[in-house]
């Protein structure tokens, strides 16, 4: 049966890729990479190039997970803006953090170009401001980026906002011409076939436990999945279910996107949209804490797009569906070793650039370099309080708050 939250775009659109064989138990490896995501991909590759035997299982089939589901949107940096991260770690753990973060961009392009993926991938990043604070905040937080860290940005005030969008009412924007969009699923099947070009064995609709591959080193990369493998570490995440949807192509796309970049706007439960290679507008908006899908994921997201552009409220919409975005309660993602086991999770949100680093910091890790993976292991965290049975209900209240604080 078709899983109902993947009739997604991507899935359509997909690359050829051979399926790969099930594990048949044999083999002995140096690393056993669980996940066939952006993260397991990358430390799989990564691992493979310093020249390690690599087995990489994935229960279902490569970029199942929210891998090859995301908005595609490529956003520089983390969910925390420089500024905060300096006030919070002081600016030498800050241009640690820097380096990596902003620097994950480099790695994404740099993976794209060295192993010729094809995955649709356009410049030009936009943050919109829902509310004027948020667009004081914004500036103050790009001049610092600017000041401090040397990355510049550009400041779009409102009356300029129609280069890049016509809809919204946004208060001005932040338009970083280094960030981007692509199609995540075919980058996460790129990086497979650059994995298995590099020697690594990919085995799809492979489960593993830990400690059932034959292996000295263990990496999971497996996101919202972790409590199954470590009830402990699966705490320090809690899934928040996001929708995804693609209209049929749009002729007049640049009435309202006409520079293509990728716009998401600033609001707690914020809209994100682009368009697709063939001009189709890609639209994520709304948010579930449960788990069960609406019933009509078309209808849940449409009154999004109905707000953002209101002439686009019936157009037709040929894709929805939908994922899981693991996040952590500080929304800066995990990262850290148990003995011989690896792992990073909980990107909150900003997982499409982050991951490919993540990735190769665990195969350096992995190798016994581990002054860039500990930039991020060291960063503290906190488990979502009340055990299996009361987190996500706790977490819950927690976010519908902020939510509603983006009403008022
Ligand atoms: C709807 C949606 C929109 C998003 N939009 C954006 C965006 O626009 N920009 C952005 O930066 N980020 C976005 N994100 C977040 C981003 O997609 C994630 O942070 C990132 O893809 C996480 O990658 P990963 O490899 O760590 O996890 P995943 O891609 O989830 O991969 C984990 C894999 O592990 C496999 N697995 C689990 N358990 C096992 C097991 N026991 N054995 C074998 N395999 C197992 C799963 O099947 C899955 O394929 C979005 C997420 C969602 C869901």
């Amino acid at each position: 049966m078709p899983d109902p939250l993947n009739n997604s775009y991507y899935a359509a659109t997909a690359n050829a890729w051979d399926a790969q064989p099930a594990f048949a138990g044999e083999g002995e490896y140096d690393v056993a990479v669980i996940g066939g995501g952006f993260t397991g991909l990358s430390a799989a590759l990564a691992c493979a190039e310093k020249g390690l035997k690599v087995a990489l299982f994935e229960k279902e089939t490569v970029g199942f997970g929210a891998s090859g589901r995301n908005g595609g949107q490529l956003i520089p940096g983390l969910r925390w803006s420089m500024r905060e991260i300096d006030e919070e770690f002081g600016r030498e753990r800050a241009q640690a953090i820097f380096d990596l973060a902003y620097g994950a961009v480099g790695r994404v392009k740099d993976r794209i170009a060295r192993h010729g993926i094809r995955c649709d991938l356009k410049a030009g990043h936009l943050e919109a401001a829902y509310k004027p604070a948020h667009f004081d905040a914004m500036q103050r937080d790009a001049e610092f980026l600017a000041k401090e860290f040397g990355w510049e940005s550009e400041i779009v005030q409102p009356r300029d906002m129609g280069r890049h969008i016509n809809g919204g009412g946004y208060h001005g924007g932040i338009y970083d011409p280094r960030g981007g969009h692509f199609h995540p699923l075919n980058y996460a099947l790129g990086l497979a076939r650059a994995a298995k070009d590099a020697g690594v064995e990919i085995f799809e609709h492979s489960p593993s436990w830990l400690g059932d591959a034959n292996a000295r080193y263990t990496i999971m990369a497996t996101d919202n999945w972790m409590q199954d493998l470590d009830p402990a570490l699966g705490r320090y995440t809690i899934p928040i279910m996001n929708y995804n949807i693609a209209t049929a192509p749009l002729t007049n796309w640049q009435d309202y996107l006409p520079s293509d970049a990728a716009v998401a706007d600033s609001r707690f439960v914020l809209n994100y949209f682009r368009l697709s290679a063939d001009k189709r507008l890609i639209f994520g908006g709304g948010e579930k804490y449960v788990q069960a899908p609406p019933a009509d994921i078309a209808g849940f997201v449409r009154k999004h797009i109905a707000e953002v552009f209101p002439s686009l409220a019936n157009t037709p919409i040929d894709y929805a569906w939908g994922g899981a975005v693991g996040v952590t309660m500080n929304r800066l993602p995990h990262m850290g070793r148990k003995g011989n086991v690896f792992f990073a999770h909980g990107f909150s949100g900003h997982g499409a650039l982050v991951t490919t680093l993540a990735g190769e910091l665990l195969a350096e890790a992995v190798t016994g370099t581990m002054e860039r993976f500990d930039v991020f292991a060291k960063l503290p965290h906190r488990p979502f309080p009340g055990g299996k049975l009361f987190a996500q209900p706790l977490a819950t209240l927690g976010l519908l708050w902020y939510a509603l604080r983006d009403r008022l």
